[in-house]
């Protein structure tokens, strides 16, 4: 059995892209390994948030997990704040970090770019999330493409410590959708689907009602064509829109191209919305009633409790090697 470990930050609520590139995995790996999935708040603060948004996004986003199908008795659920080894760890990780590994990260870049002024935690948050991984020595990572590079850079760490301490930290592994690793925003195909987007109309959230969900996708973005065709290079709205169908359908490109052959984008696009209406609306039932019954608060605490045993073990045996005190 290998570990999992993942994470997603409380920066707003979770998109469609939050669930096909990392979330539907979770539901699947837990089955499998021995998983660890957290709410990652403290990577959250990494830009300005409002206390009680905080709050809610992140309740929002465990109870999600929970509705999604994750079971507190397969996996473990917690937040990262409540296990206080990673802030620790982060902080030795960044000391291993240099500063021109960070200035590299592309997600850095990305939302650095056009700020007057951008928090400290934003460029060295690769580290505190390497820490988020090598605490509990996970083996595989499900995580959309956009962290690729912050994956490469964990494993680079890993390797620094090791070589510099001792062999101790396992070599993660990204896991990742083959379809849908990273979604797009629907108003610009350029730019992948985030949650902490300002523009509402440029995701999907995943408890978007479903008036809502057909409004948005009946607005989203396509070329002035008219083919249902997989073609990344020069349809890339099209193509962005098939892989999200592709997965609430759970049917194959080329099955979606030959289902709308000379229909147009209309009846794609509206077949598309009921698609992601029918997967979402259990998930957002479950949603209320967990957090009707307040049950997510005991979910956390005993998952706190699980992570915090290992990753106190870890951050121990990395203090004892880099000559601590104990
Ligand atoms: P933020 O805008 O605050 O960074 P986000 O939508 O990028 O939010 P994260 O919390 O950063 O979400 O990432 C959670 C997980 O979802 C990660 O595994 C990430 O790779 C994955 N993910 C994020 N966006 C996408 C996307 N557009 N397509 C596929 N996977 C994604
Ligand atoms: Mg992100």
């Amino acid at each position: 059995m290998k570990r999992v470990l993942s994470g997603m930050q409380s920066s707003g609520q979770l998109t469609i892209g939050n669930y096909i590139g990392a979330l539907r995995n979770y539901v699947k790996l837990q089955h499998l390994h021995q998983c660890f999935f957290m709410v990652v708040d403290m990577h959250a603060i990494t830009v300005p948030q409002e206390p009680a948004a905080l709050r809610e996004q992140t309740e929002m986003a465990a109870a999600l997990y929970v509705a999604a199908g994750l079971d507190p008795n397969k996996a473990t659920i917690f937040l990262q704040s409540h296990v206080s080894a990673h802030a620790e760890l982060g902080w030795i990780m960044t000391t291993l970090t240099n500063m021109g590994e960070l200035e590299r990260m592309t997600q850095f870049k990305d939302k650095a770019e056009g700020k007057d002024s951008v928090g400290a935690g934003l460029f060295t948050y690769p580290s505190l999330m390497a820490a988020d991984i090598l605490l509990y020595n996970a083996d595989i990572i499900p995580v959309g493409d956009d962290q690729k590079q912050h994956l490469e850079l964990t494993r680079d760490l890993a390797n620094r410590f090791n070589n510099r301490f001792g062999e101790y930290f396992t070599m993660p592994e990204a896991y990742m959708p083959e379809v849908g690793a990273r979604i797009m925003s629907l108003d610009d195909a350029s730019k992948k689907m985030s949650k902490s987007s300002p523009n509402p109309g440029s995701f999907i959230g995943m408890l978007d009602e479903p008036d809502v969900i057909r409004k948005k996708l009946s607005r989203a973005v396509t070329d002035s064509g008219r083919e249902v065709k997989f073609d990344p290079q020069n349809k890339r709205e099209v193509s962005n829109l098939m892989s999200i169908y592709s997965h609430f359908a759970e049917m194959s490109l080329v099955e979606i191209e030959a289902k709308y052959e000379g229909q147009g984008y209309g009846p794609f696009k509206k077949d598309l919305a009921e698609q992601i209406v029918a997967v979402l609306e259990p998930i957002q039932q479950r949603y209320k009633e967990i957090r009707r019954s307040g049950e997510i608060h005991d979910v956390l605490k005993k998952g706190a409790q699980e992570a915090a045993e290992v990753a106190n073990q870890t951050l121990l045996e990395v203090k004892k090697r880099m000559g601590f005190v104990l």
